[in-house]
């Protein structure tokens, strides 16, 4: 594919926020609208997108340019205060309404207002104008769920930043399919429904320790301590905390034998670090990158 081909299955959207709801304990639903979603098309499971949020002493997002070319450079360039924050999210859900109208639901963390991305979420009130490059083409490489043919389980571990995901995952798979999957959150009111194959096996892990060693230690031991499918060729989807994802890959790899070709891993945050330093890294050490906070 030429870089001109790639390009093209993204694009710039201007979002509009319709609506919000909160819901478990620590999740704001945001549903976008906007006539450019006319344009947008979610090739459903884990697609992500990236959200450009306004500093707080403005309302909507403004962007210097969109073109192709030339956006990263004069985003870049824009004073720091003035600058909007560039953050990873999940296409929970895309649908056009009875009245033709396209949305898109966003499902944020809300871990604290020092964090631009979720007090930006936290204060969204409806009329507020964001920006995102998202897809444009269903079939892009910001799905990164693609089990090979022959798959015969999924399992899947994903702490609360991922529960979008996946539950937009489990949506789609077909009835029938093995699942077995972890999934940890913060809080009991966390655990929220999940629709997708009636048999799939769900254990939730409410943290209990607050943040790093430890609490990987608790997620780890948990999916020790679980059975797998039968399976020849099973395909791990994992993602959340960085050093959480590296263990729990570990693991999968090297206690349970799971081919390592067919874990999909990928870090939706580090702790200690904002999406702007974990890109940073990302740009100096690979600028050539399109998809830079993919693989942490
Ligand atoms: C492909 C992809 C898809 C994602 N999808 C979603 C999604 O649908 N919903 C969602 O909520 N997040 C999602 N994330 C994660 C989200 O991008 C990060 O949590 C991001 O850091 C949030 O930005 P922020 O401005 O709030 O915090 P930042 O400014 O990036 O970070 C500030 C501080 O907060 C810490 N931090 C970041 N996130 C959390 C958290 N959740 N809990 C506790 N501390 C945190 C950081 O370690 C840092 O110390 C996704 C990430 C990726 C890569």
């Amino acid at each position: 594919m030429t870089a001109t081909e790639s390009a093209a299955r993204f694009g710039f959207f201007t979002l509009e926020v319709l609506r919000t709801r909160r819901f478990g304990h620590s999740f704001l639903r945001v549903t976008f609208g906007g006539e450019s979603l006319a344009g947008f098309r979610s090739g459903g499971f884990d697609q992500s997108l990236s959200l450009f949020l306004p500093p707080e002493h403005r309302e909507h997002t403004e962007l210097p340019s969109t073109a192709e070319d030339t956006w990263f450079a004069e985003w870049r360039g824009m004073a720091e205060e003035e600058r909007p924050v560039m953050r990873s999210y999940t296409v929970r859900e895309q649908r056009r309404t009875a009245e033709g109208a396209d949305e898109v639901d966003i499902d944020f963390v809300l871990h604290g207002d020092a964090s631009p991305a979720s007090r930006w979420a936290g204060r969204a009130v409806t009329g507020r104008r964001i920006m995102a490059i998202g897809p444009a083409v269903a079939e892009n490489k910001s799905v990164r769920f693609q089990p090979p043919a022959g798959t015969d389980a999924v399992l899947m571990y994903a702490d609360e930043t991922a529960l979008p995901a996946a539950a937009a995952i489990l949506d789609r798979l077909p009835a029938g399919t093995r699942v077995k999957a972890w999934f940890e959150v913060p809080h009991e009111e966390d655990r929220i429904a999940l629709a997708g194959p009636a048999d799939a096996d769900v254990t939730w892990i409410v943290r209990e320790k607050g943040a790093g060693r430890e609490r990987t230690e608790q997620v780890v031991q948990r999916v020790r301590e679980s059975e797998l499918p039968a399976a020849e060729a099973p395909y791990a989807w994992i993602a959340g905390e960085a050093g959480t994802i590296r263990a729990v890959r570990r693991h999968l790899v090297q206690e349970r034998s799971v081919d390592r070709r067919a874990v999909r891993f990928t870090g939706y945050w580090r702790l200690g670090a904002s999406e702007e330093q974990l890109l940073a890294e990302a740009y100096a050490g690979k600028a050539a990158s399109e998809d830079p906070a993919s693989e942490l």
